[in-house]
C-alpha cells in the first residue's frame, strides 16, 4: 500500500509550527507497513489545496491529510476533497445535531461557520472527535482511501489510534511489521554499515542505519505473515549483529545511555560522583532524568575553573605540567569526584568546547576519567568542534565509558 501524508496549514509554511503530525504519522505508517511515498506542506489556499489533494489521489492507495477542519473560513480541507472528487457537500442533520449538542454541553453558543464542521460529501463517512469540534472524514472510492484529520496533535492521535489506525490495519490483515533498533556507540554509520553488510543480504528483514543523538542507530524491519514469523526474524539477524558488534551494542529501541548505567549501579550496589568541567553539568542532569538516580548518584561538582578543581582536590602541579584539559587532569578530577562524595565510582570531563582553543588545543577535543577500585583510566575523545555538540556527545560519551567500565565490575 502506497501512502502520502499531506500537512495543510499556512502557519506550516511560515515556520511558525513544526509539522510534527507528518513525522508522527510517518513513524505509525511504517508500523502498519505502508509504504510512504511523500510528504507534502500545503498553505490554506483553495488551488494549491486542490491540487496537491488530487496529485496524491491519483498516485497513492491512501491519503492522510492533516489540518484545515476548523470552522474558520480559511479552513478548507473539507471544501477541497469535495471540490477534487467533483461531489456535493452537505450538512448532515445527525451530525449537526451531534455538534449542537457538543455546544449545549460546553455551555457555549454556537457560530453559523461551525455547521461546516457537519457536511459530508457521498463518499466520506464522518470520524467521531471526542476531542474537538471537527469530525475527521474518511473517504472512500474506486479502492481509495483519503483521510481528513484535525490539525491539534492531541486530536489527531487520538484519532489515529482510536478510529483511523485500526480500520486501516483490518485492510492489510495478514502482514505483520516488526522494528527493532539496537543502539550502538564507538563506530561510525560506515563502520557499522561494512560490518553488515559481512552477512550478506538485508532484504527482508531490512536494515537501516543512521546516527542518533546517542550513536549509531541499527534499525531492523521485519516484515511476515504472523507476529512469530517476524519475531523469529528479528531475533536471528540481532544475534549476528550482536556477535559482530558485541561491545559497541549497549541498548535497544526506547533504552537509553542514562537509564542503562543507572539499572548497572542499582545492580551492583555501587554509588557514582561526577566532576564536570567542559559539559557544565549537562551529564549529572542527564543521570538524574532517571527516576531512582538517588539509590545510586550521589551527586556532583561542576569545576569550570582550574581554581574550582584546585579547591575541589585536583593537584595544581598536574594542571601546570599537562594542562586543565589533558588525561591526567581527568583521572585526577575522577579521582577527587569519588573522596569529594565517598562514592564508588568517580566520573569526569574536561575538554574544549569552543569556539576558541584552549592550551593550544582545538575546539572538540576532550578527556573522560574515571575512577574507582580497579584504579584509574581516561579515554580521548574528538568531536565536531560546535559548542553544544561537543558538550552533549562528551556527556554521552562519558556515560558509555562508564557503562564499560560497569561491565568488568
Ligand atoms: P486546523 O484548525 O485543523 O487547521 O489546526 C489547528 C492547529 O493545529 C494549528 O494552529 C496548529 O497549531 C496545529 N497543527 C496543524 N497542523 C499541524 C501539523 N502538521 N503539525 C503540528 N501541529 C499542527
Ligand atoms: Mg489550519
Amino acid at each position: 500500500m502506497n501512502a502520502e501524508i499531506i500537512s495543510i496549514g499556512t502557519e506550516l509554511l511560515l515556520g511558525e509550527v513544526n509539522d510534527t503530525n507528518a513525522s508522527y504519522l510517518a513513524s505509525q505508517l511504517a508500523l502498519l507497513g505502508a509504504n510512504l511515498r511523500w510528504i507534502t506542506v500545503v498553505d490554506d489556499n483553495m488551488d494549491r489545496l486542490v491540487e496537491v489533494l488530487g496529485r496524491a489521489w491519483k498516485r497513492s492507495d491512501l491519503v492522510l491529510a492533516t489540518g484545515g477542519l476548523g470552522p474558520t473560513q480559511d479552513d478548507l480541507t473539507r471544501e477541497a476533497i469535495a471540490q477534487m472528487l467533483n461531489e456535493d457537500m452537505k450538512v448532515s442533520e445527525p451530525l449537526l445535531q451531534n455538534l449542537k449538542a457538543m455546544f449545549a454541553a460546553m455551555d457555549r453558543p454556537m457560530a453559523a461557520t461551525n455547521s461546516k464542521q457537519a457536511a459530508l460529501i457521498s463518499s466520506a463517512q464522518a470520524i467521531p472527535n471526542p476531542r474537538g469540534t471537527a469530525p475527521g472524514w474518511w473517504v472512500e472510492r474506486d479502492g481509495r482511501v483519503a483521510v481528513a484529520m484535525p490539525g491539534p496533535p492531541a486530536e489527531m492521535q487520538r484519532m489515529w489510534q482510536r478510529e483511523v489506525m485500526p480500520r486501516l490495519q483490518a485492510r492489510i490483515q495478514g502482514r505483520v511489521v516488526m522494528l527493532r533498533t539496537l543502539k550502538c556507540f564507538g563506530l561510525s554509520e560506515a563502520e557499522a554499515g561494512e560490518t553488515a553488510s559481512q552477512f550478506g543480504d538485508w532484504g527482508n528483514p531490512s536494515l537501516g542505519i543512521y546516527a542518533g543523538s546517542d550513536g549509531v542507530h541499527l534499525r531492523m524491519i521485519a516484515r511476515a505473515a504472523s507476529c512469530d514469523e517476524a519475531a523469529e526474524m528479528i531475533a536471528g539477524s540481532e544475534v549476528r549483529l550482536r556477535n559482530m558488534l558485541a561491545t559497541h551494542i549497549w541498548g535497544a529501541d526506547d533504552d537509553t545511555l542514562e537509564a542503562t548505567v543507572g539499572k548497572l549501579l542499582a545492580e551492583r550496589g555501587l554509588t557514582l560522583a561526577t566532576m564536570e568541567s567542559c559539559t557544565g553539568g549537562l551529564l549529572g542532569s542527564m543521570l538524574t532524568d532517571v527516576p531512582g538516580s538517588s539509590t545510586y548518584y550521589r551527586g556532583g561538582f561542576v569545576a569550570y575553573s582550574d581554581e574550582a578543581k584546585v579547591a575541589l582536590g585536583v593537584d595544581l602541579r598536574l594542571i601546570e605540567q599537562h594542562g586543565a584539559v589533558s588525561s591526567q587532569t581527568a583521572r585526577a578530577m575522577a579521582d577527587a569526584a569519588c573522596q569529594g562524595f565517598g562514592a564508588d565510582i568517580g566520573l569526569a570531563t574536561t575538554g574544549v568546547a569552543g569556539p576558541d582553543s584552549v592550551e593550544d588545543k582545538l575546539p572538540g577535543l576532550a578527556y573522560i576519567g574515571i575512577s574507582d577500585r580497579l584504579g584509574q583510566n581516561s579515554v580521548e575523545g574528538r568531536y565536531p568542534p560546535a559548542r553544544l555538540e561537543v558538550k552533549r556527545r562528551v556527556a554521552i560519551h562519558a556515560l558509555f565509558v562508564l557503562r564499560q567500565r560497569l561491565l568488568v565490575h
